[in-house]
């Protein structure tokens, strides 16, 4: 029997489009630029250890990118053997593990590369550490006044190396105009100079997101971090337009992932009811109401309430009411046939229908970002190929 016919909710991950956009981007990179995918948040909702083992199977990946500590065991647990780059904080207590994980560090301040140098001189091997600068998001680099101090110590720390330099942009989705990009690039390139004058040499140079990626080349260097492009998404609108401008029209994307779950009740309601907390909607008509098992806990957004679609039979079928904390409640009358336990697409397609990360993050006012994020990583996960769960 099909695995999904006795859940309420879960997510499916279409291996070929997860492969399809890997093999784009490898095709667009500069021809030594390594590609590290980002995998943090669950990779972006898709299931961190489904698309590991996807990832190591397509042989495009190079390195995994990963926020946290927790992550990084993940991904070793998920049987990646590969490099593993780690580009948030790990917590000084906790910095022994990076060596039994084998992964290789941001280094976003002096204070962690003077608790890293006695671990590596203890183990006899130097950490491998990528120094973040800063070049303008004011986020998580070293300050250029913070350099010179930094690199005199690191001179005398053999229990770390540093075997590359990175910077992250600030305002490469949000806008056509890249001239805010290109002074981070330069204040980049003059940091990454100051490294060499200080005899930190061979540097493995890494800037680039999605966003970067499609509309700066510029940016790809030794590594780019791809993120949001891999789940095939475009980072926004702005970054689609500057692609475009830029001769890449013939790319293309496709979402692997579809999220869905299953009528739990069906019932007939009088005009002028009132549906849900709140009492904010007020049926205008007869009703067919369909009860879903799956809320805002489960990551559907509450400000998705009363706006967005699902889809039913191949239909559109509006949300109505408020989304509670695991409920959600949609008007079905217009969908001839309807049944308990059918499936419903929350993100995906159905028929000729679909609903993009693009439509629920308008709906919720955020960004396809946050809504993959978010969905929750307790829901059951499969691979599928056309369709079908894929062994
Ligand atoms: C998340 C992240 C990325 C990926 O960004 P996308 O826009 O999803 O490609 C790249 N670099 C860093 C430092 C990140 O945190």
């Amino acid at each position: 029997m099909d695995a999904r016919a006795s859940l309420l909710s879960w997510v499916e991950v279409d291996s070929a489009a997860l492969l399809e956009n890997l093999l784009a981007f490898r095709q667009i990179l500069t021809p030594h630029a390594k590609l590290l995918l980002v995998v943090k948040a669950n990779a972006y909702g898709h299931g961190l250890p489904l698309v590991t083992r996807l990832a190591a199977a397509s042989r495009v990946v190079d390195v995994l990118g990963v926020h946290s500590l927790e992550e990084a065991h993940a991904v070793r647990a998920a049987g990646w053997i590969g490099r593993i780059l780690i580009m948030g904080q790990v917590a000084r207590a906790r910095l022994e593990e990076l060596w039994t994980l084998d992964a290789e560090l941001t280094l976003l301040d002096l204070e962690t590369a003077e608790a890293l140098d006695p671990v590596g001189r203890k183990r006899g091997r130097a950490l491998a550490c990528h120094l973040k600068l800063e070049s303008g998001t004011h986020r998580q680099g070293v300050m250029a006044s913070e350099l010179a101090p930094l690199l005199a110590r690191l001179r005398e720390a053999p229990g770390v190396r540093i075997v590359g330099a990175s910077t992250h942009f600030a305002n490469i989705e949000d806008t056509t105009d890249h001239s805010y990009a290109e002074g981070q690039l330069h204040a980049f390139e003059e940091g990454v100079r100051q490294l060499e004058r200080a005899g930190f040499a061979s540097l493995e140079r890494q800037t680039a997101c999605t966003a970067a990626i499609l509309t700066l080349p510029a940016t790809h260097f030794e590594l780019v971090r791809l993120g949001i492009g891999a789940y095939g998404h475009w980072p926004s609108r702005e970054t689609r337009v500057s692609a475009q401008r830029a001769g890449g029209e013939t790319f293309r994307l496709r979402p692997p992932l579809s999220w869905k779950t299953r009528i739990g009740q069906l019932k007939w309601i009088e005009e002028g009811s009132f549906v849900g907390y709140g009492c904010t909607h007020r049926a205008g008509h007869r009703t067919h109401l369909a009860v879903l098992p799956i809320g805002y806990a489960d990551g559907y957004d509450r400000g998705l309430s009363g706006l967005a679609h699902v889809l039913v039979r191949g239909r559109r079928a509006p949300v109505i009411g408020r989304i509670c904390m695991n409920i959600v409640l949609v008007d079905v009358t217009d969908v001839p046939g309807v049944a308990r336990e059918d499936e419903v697409v929350l993100l995906g397609s159905q028929g000729s229908e679909t609903l993009s990360a693009e439509h629920l993050a308008g709906w919720a006012q955020t960004i396809p970002y946050e809504i993959l994020s978010r969905i929750s990583p307790t829901a059951p996960r499969f691979v599928t190929r056309e369709g079908q769960i894929a062994s």
